[in-house]
């Protein structure tokens, strides 16, 4: 079979050519056009009022925590099923991740869950779109006005997806985006954060530039982070957002094929979008109740086929073991769920063989 990938990032001619004017003009570090062309760009294509980039979507979870004044004493609710790099950020702003399971359709937080979570010391909630798809928003934004709680979304994995026709990561006081490699467009490593408020997106920028005063020199008021995107990245950035449209159609598609080709066999459901959510599939998963998702990786790995476990659940990590408590559904789906192959390099037709391939196997 045709070479088949699972997160490949799709690199062309487009990205070359940013690539070699921004070599071209000898800007490479964090001074230069292309950061904020790829800010407002950026902020334009989700409709949000401004955008700060950054050098990853931790630094990006990070910064809102901390510019929104999160700390010790402080409560901030996370799901139990997603990368670790939603709760440590949590953890470098000194305060306590309150950890709540998962909805075994949408494998997203479940807001009766997190309403139960809230105390008085609640500061924050980060929503986790999971592996693209948006959640439940409307429930988290009204639990959220009730208890008065910061929202900030983890949308490093759903670009490009939507809740009731808005873009994830605009519904919170912060959304935060990572342009890793295997994510929908890439930097090479890199992040954002959009807002609705421009002040507090100023207050991001000066923050992550260590804190510097420019108009007073090297003057600092207060601790700061070098976490700026350089010019280069940027460059990468534009290139890679200029193709937005073909990349998330791409894995749009492949959600498609997999379903028409595995969707009625027994025990197999796919991770579903919530009412009023559209997913950017940014992987597309599914979970098999009738078989371990180490057997059937492995089964799929002497086909050719890569897959990727399901996030193991974060209370599963011995440094937060303080924070665990029960999760069964976050256990269940990390325990029966994979992720296919995604890449946008892959084509239908070869996303449409794994399919079939994957069919064969599960039907053996
Ligand atoms: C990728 C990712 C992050 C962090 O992004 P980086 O750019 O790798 O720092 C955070 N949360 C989730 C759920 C992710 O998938």
């Amino acid at each position: 079979m045709e070479k088949i990938y699972l997160d490949a990032p799709n690199l062309g001619p487009v990205e070359k050519e940013y690539l070699v004017k921004c070599l071209n003009s000898n800007y490479v570090s964090t001074v230069g056009p292309f950061v904020p062309d790829f800010e407002e760009e950026f902020a334009r294509l989700l409709g949000a009022e401004a955008a700060v980039a950054v050098q990853s979507g931790t630094a990006a979870l990070h910064m809102a925590l901390h510019a929104l004044g999160i700390g010790p004493g402080d409560e901030v609710i996370v799901p139990s099923l997603t990368f670790i790099a939603t709760v440590n950020p949590v953890l470098y702003v000194g305060a306590r991740p309150v950890i709540v399971d998962v909805d075994p359709a949408t494998w997203n937080i479940d807001p009766v869950g997190l309403e139960q979570a809230v105390t008085e010391n609640t500061r924050a909630v980060i929503p986790v779109h999971l592996y693209g798809n948006p959640c439940q928003m409307d429930a988290i934004m009204e639990i959220a006005r009730r208890y008065n709680l910061y929202v900030i979304e983890d949308a490093t994995e759903s670009l490009g997806a939507l809740f009731n026709g808005h873009y994830t990561g605009t519904f919170g006081d912060f959304g935060c985006f990572s342009f890793n490699g295997n994510k929908l467009i890439t930097t090479g490593g890199g992040g954002m954060l959009v807002t609705g408020d421009r002040e507090r997106a100023q207050r991001v920028k000066f923050l992550v530039n260590q804190a510097r005063d420019a108009a007073r020199g090297y003057y600092h008021p207060e601790m700061g982070f070098n976490y700026r995107m350089t010019n280069i990245e940027a460059a990468l950035g534009l290139a890679q957002l200029s193709r937005f449209r073909e990349l998330l159609a791409r894995k749009k598609r492949y959600a498609v094929i997999y379903r028409e080709t595995l969707g009625d066999i027994p025990g197999l459901q796919f991770q579903s979008e919530c009412q009023g959510g559209e997913s950017a599939h940014w992987l597309s998963c599914l979970r098999v109740s009738t078989v371990k998702a180490v057997k059937l990786a492995a089964a799929l790995a002497e086909e050719g086929i890569p897959t990727r476990r399901v996030f193991m659940p974060v209370s599963d990590m011995p440094y937060l073991r303080e924070y665990a408590r029960p999760c069964p559904h976050a256990r269940d789906i990390y325990e029966h769920g994979i992720c296919l192959p995604s890449s946008t390099l892959n084509s239908d037709e070869v996303t449409k063989k794994a399919a079939l391939t994957i069919r064969r196997v599960l039907l053996g």
